[in-house]
């Protein structure tokens, strides 16, 4: 059997750049349906981990990198939580890994949802926090990560939480072209029909919006800030 850090320390030679673990009995909370032992009924922990996206994308005039980068990084999360689980069954230790970008319709919230939420689990193994505009912040990235998970079978040593990031300034709120973020729960649908979908002029499925992202003064985090 192998503990906590060697997870975690595989999971960062497997490409991740964050790596942190829950204890399965802190997703409470979750929706019904959508905790990890509906998932894994013999979850005992969930292993979460986020890779960077690059900040220059922000920058951009084009919504193409942003777009071209995001399709990219869901695959890698795919194959590196695909490929720890491939490792931990050598260690005797079963797991599953959870869709990057899979969505299901939940008729008791209406809403798309992960299998299950790849935010809270980031939040729970300490990876960072959740703020306003729905988006996880981390300390080292700052929004600027995409998360991937694997539930396991094995009770590993949880990480600690971290304190709020966001301070709740608002901007994220006010800047949102289509009032998404009014209520504290972002309304999907809205931000989704306005965001993303085809921009027939270049025939091609875009990303068009992440003014929420942009405008957060911790979007870059608040260890590695990058002056543009
Ligand atoms: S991505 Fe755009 S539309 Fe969606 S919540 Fe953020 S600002 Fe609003
Ligand atoms: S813009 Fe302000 S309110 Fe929105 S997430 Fe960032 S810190 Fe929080």
């Amino acid at each position: 059997m192998i503990d906590s850090k060697q997870v975690k320390n595989l999971a960062i030679s497997l490409g991740a750049d964050l790596c942190g673990i829950a204890d399965v009995k802190s997703f409470s909370e979750a929706p019904k349906g959508f905790h990890p032992t509906d998932v894994l009924p013999s979850c005992k922990s969930v292993i979460s981990f986020a890779c960077r996206f690059p900040a220059g994308t922000l920058f951009c005039n084009s919504s193409i990198p942003y777009t071209r980068v995001r399709n990219s990084i869901t695959a890698k999360m795919d194959a590196i939580a695909l490929d720890l689980c491939i490792e931990l069954e050598k260690h005797q230790i079963l797991s599953v890994p959870i869709p990057t970008n899979e969505s299901l319709w939940d008729n008791d919230t209406e809403r798309y949802r992960s299998i299950i939420s790849l935010k809270h689990a980031a939040q729970a193994a300490g990876l960072g926090t959740i703020g306003r505009h729905s988006l996880l912040i981390t300390p080292e990235f700052g929004s600027m990560v995409w998360l991937g998970a694997v539930l396991c079978c094995q009770e590993l040593e949880p990480d600690e939480q971290k304190e709020p990031i966001c301070d709740l300034c608002q901007r994220c709120v006010e800047i949102c072209p289509v009032n998404a973020l009014e209520q504290q729960e972002i309304n999907q649908l809205k931000c989704w029909e306005y965001a993303f979908g085809n921009d027939d002029k270049r025939q091609v499925w875009r990303i068009a919006c992440h003014r929420c992202r942009d405008i957060c003064p911790y979007n870059l985090g608040i260890q590695n800030f990058i002056e543009c």
